[in-house]
């Protein structure tokens, strides 16, 4: 029976700045009713949009929300706060388990008497813990003998790599060695962490330790269960950021740590107060609160020696790093027409602290710099390249040399721990980035439009969602406006957003094949479920021929495309897809309908970012350096490697390493870990409903479980508290109808009412009631 609410009833109605708020219903009037809330406001709301709130709920809260009495979305925010309130970060959704980032340290939670204590545990004998789920996979690959996998996900800076870093340690815990001499492997693996951060992490906005890369750890497993080897696969790292930053984020770590090592190594590599670089110099954070520079230098030399890089091998790649630095420092002036000489002494001071720390001959890596070869039939000529041109000359080297050291430390890396070839088990732990954009949720909408401002679009982050398929809320359109003004969305948001599209359909397969057996044992019809996936928008993107990646392959190999004959040909190829929009008078944006929602894409950058491409003067001149570690980063042109000069596309490249790791995921049995960001302000203690419900909603991979889906219906029977079952329909449009007692289900389309009534009646309820509408994807069961 629907749970009637009259006056006196303790409902949640909606707030627009705390996203929902509890109250007491003084009076109904036919269709609406008046609530005072706690905070003493006088609302006047229709009764569809108003949720019971359970009353008898522990003060604590509960650590699984299948054991809420409601299901619905405020009872979800509010025991997930409840939580977190008493330190309680991590609660279970089912078997998925969801992690607020705690913005403090909380040691006790990370000891090795908890470990102790979850070794062996059921699931959900002990309270919920990322321990728990690690221990379950380890024990499923030991028990069964198939490889498992951990999916940490979640916005950036809601604490996905540290909870992949307790994974690892969990895991080197279980499979460690009890013998000194064996435990080599384990220190390897977990000293890996604090290199590649060093190299790959750096402050942004969203987090002060922010990966720019994307990483999956594969831990192989001997028979008995120990740890055999191990291999680290990262993804896309970010080049920009060497030559560009903005206030108030930073460079990569590595360049301040080195800028505050001891003072012989400052003199070696002549270098100096991180304030005179221009690459670092671009914004005015230099230091990290609570970051010790010069003792993390030490710290990551340490763990360099731990993950088996040589002494010579640390010297040439923190020569490589203050060449960079006063790479970055050297400035061109305009000399005749359109030539570049160095601008002044300073230039010329970097120039040669550059070529001698590069061991590169001073007047080549000039030339390299201000000059290109115009190949003619007849001759090769010198051709002079305008200050900007050498400056993006300048930047290119820089870029590229500063990728080819990352590659290199995570191959050593991998050679170093040693792959196992006789491993038949592995743990893989996936740490990448999530859809970022946000959906178009009606409340973050109106907060981005009451906070109107930078500050909307630091939340908002690279990626924004279009909002014009929501009806009736004008507002959206202008939220719209303030955003595309503020955040540029190009290539490296296609291919996250590309990757999470993957990382989607796996997760609505396994889903899928979840709920298929759990019908079958409880015998119910299921004949009528049609499960499409986001297979359209794979298409869409990388189909080959035809897809856009391949598109954009064949245009970067056309000499004259531009960014604009690019989008044109997508406008032409894609009129008709039902994945693909050309929005109104654009002439280089294009939108994809992502399950998350859509997004617009800038195509500015496309061809330029697509190309792998290494000027042949910098190949040159880096491939004869007199430094042989520097030279082997440059290997000299064979068959084996793509010519330089000639396009390598990333695009694809990335494609088929994403094919590869679905590849892996798909041949192991996956887990789910959703971490999530209480607040933007990166403090502890501090809980925004609006922020947490968006990433809730959005919940990619996750908690939305595909509900982003236009055209299906998920029904959680959830009467037998511990089944979960979905009934996946196909109808337009949504409305959320919801039984107040013991189901809940979404549904699309009031229109569809006829189609909604007889699929009730399919799966035995007769008795719901619309509770809200809403014209768009969202909100969550498991
Ligand atoms: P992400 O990888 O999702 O971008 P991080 O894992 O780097 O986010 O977390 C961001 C910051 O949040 C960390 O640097 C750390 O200060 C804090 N943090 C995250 N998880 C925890 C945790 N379990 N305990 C304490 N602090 C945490
Ligand atoms: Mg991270």
């Amino acid at each position: 029976m629907p749970q009637e609410i009259t006056a006196g009833s303790h409902v949640w109605v909606e707030d627009q700045e705390l996203a929902w708020v509890d109250g007491v219903v003084t009076s109904v009037n036919g269709n609406e009713a008046e609530v005072e809330t706690i905070n003493g406001n006088q609302v006047t709301t229709k009764l569809s949009k108003l949720y019971p709130k359970d009353m008898e709920a522990p003060d604590t809260g509960v650590d699984d929300m299948t054991k809420l009495s409601y299901l619905h979305e405020p009872a979800v925010l509010h025991n997930l706060a409840t939580r977190y309130g008493i330190k309680e970060i991590y609660t279970y959704c089912g078997n998925i388990l969801i992690a607020i980032n705690p913005f403090q340290a909380l040691s006790h939670l990370y000891d090795t008497e908890l470990m102790d204590s979850y070794k062996g545990a059921q699931l959900g004998d002990r309270s919920p813990h990322v321990f728990a789920i690690t221990d379950v996979a380890y024990r499923a690959m030991n028990n069964e003998g198939k490889s498992n996998s951990i999916l940490v996900s979640g916005e950036s800076g809601a604490g996905k790599t540290e909870t992949t870093k307790m994974i690892m340690r969990y895991l080197a815990y279980l499979g460690g060695h009890a013998a000194a001499e064996a435990r080599t492997v384990e220190r390897k693996v977990l000293e890996s962490n604090p290199v590649l951060e060093a190299f790959g992490n750096a402050k942004t906005v969203r987090n002060n330790n922010s990966s720019r890369f994307g990483k999956f750890v594969e831990i192989q497993f001997d028979g008995r269960g120990q740890i055999s080897g191990a291999a680290i696969r990262t993804y896309l790292l970010e080049k920009s950021r060497v030559c560009q930053i903005s206030e108030p984020e930073r460079n990569y770590h590595c360049f301040y740590l080195l800028c505050a090592a001891p003072p012989k190594e400052i003199e070696k590599y002549k270098l100096g107060d991180p304030k005179s670089f221009h690459y670092l110099n671009q914004s005015s954070c230099y230091e990290l609160v609570g970051v010790d520079d010069s003792h993390d230098y030490l710290a990551t030399k340490k763990a360099m020696d731990i993950v088996g890089i040589s002494v010579e091998e640390q010297d040439a790649i923190f020569r490589i790093v203050a060449a960079i630095l006063h790479l970055g420092n050297i400035a061109f002036a305009l000399e005749g027409e359109d030539s570049s000489v160095l601008e002044d002494e300073k230039a010329k001071f970097h120039l040669q602290v550059a070529a001698e720390l590069l061991m590169c001959d001073l007047e080549a890596l000039e030339t390299a710099l201000c000059k290109r070869n115009m190949v003619t039939p007849e001759e090769v000529i010198k051709r002079s390249l305008d200050p900007l041109g050498a400056a993006i000359s300048r930047d290119g080297l820089a870029k590229t040399i500063y990728a080819r050291l990352f590659d290199w430390l995570v191959k050593k890396i991998n050679v170093s721990i040693g792959q196992d070839p006789d491993s038949k088990c592995l743990i893989g732990v996936l740490d990448i980035y999530g859809f970022e954009s946000f959906k178009t949720s009606r409340s973050y909408a109106f907060t981005a439009l009451l906070d109107d401002g930078p500050y909307s679009a630091l939340e908002l982050g690279p990626c924004v969602v279009k909002c014009t398929s929501l009806k009736g809320y004008e507002e959206l359109l202008l939220f719209e406006a303030n955003t595309k003004c503020l955040a540029e969305i190009g290539f490296e948001q296609f291919c996250i957003n590309f990757t999470n599209e993957k990382l989607q359909q796996h997760f609505n397969q396994h889903v899928f094949k979840m709920e298929q057996s759990v019908y079958q044992e409880e015998e119910i019809d299921w004949s009528y479920i049609d499960f499409v996936d986001n297979q359209d928008v794979l298409d869409l993107i990388e189909k080959k021929p035809g897809g856009i990646i391949s598109l954009l392959d064949e245009t970067c190999m056309f000499p004259k495309s531009t960014h604009e004959t690019f989008a044109q040909k997508l406008y032409q190829t894609f009129k008709d897809h039902k994945r693909f929009v050309k929005p109104k008078l654009a002439r280089t944006e294009f939108t994809i309908v992502h399950y998350a929602g859509e997004v617009q894409y800038q195509c500015d950058q496309f061809l330029d970012k697509n190309k792998d491409y290494i000027v042949p003067e910098h190949q040159e001149l880096l491939s004869t350096s007199k430094c042989s570690f520097i030279a082997s980063l440059f290997p000299s042109l064979n068959a084996e490697t793509p010519k330089s000069g000639k396009f390598s596309s990333i695009g694809s490249r990335f494609k088929l390493q994403l094919q590869q790791l679905m590849d892996i995921l798909n041949s192991t049995e996956p887990h789910y870990i959703r971490c999530i960001k209480p607040n933007s302000d990166l403090r502890p203690e501090i809980f925004e409903n609006v922020s947490v419900l968006q990433q809730l909603r959005s919940g990619v991979s996750i908690l939305g479980i595909a509900s982003q889906y236009h055209n299906y219906l998920f029904v959680n029977l959830n009467g037998k508290r511990k089944t979960y079952a979905y009934f996946i329909l196909d109808l337009k449009d949504a409305v959320w109808l919801s039984s107040a007692y013991e189901v809940i289900a979404f549904i699309f389309s009031v229109e569809e009412n006829v189609a909604c009534k007889s699929i009730m009646e399919k799966v035995g309820l007769s008795n719901y009631q619309v509770i809200q509408e809403l014209s768009f994807s969202i909100l969550f069961l498991t």
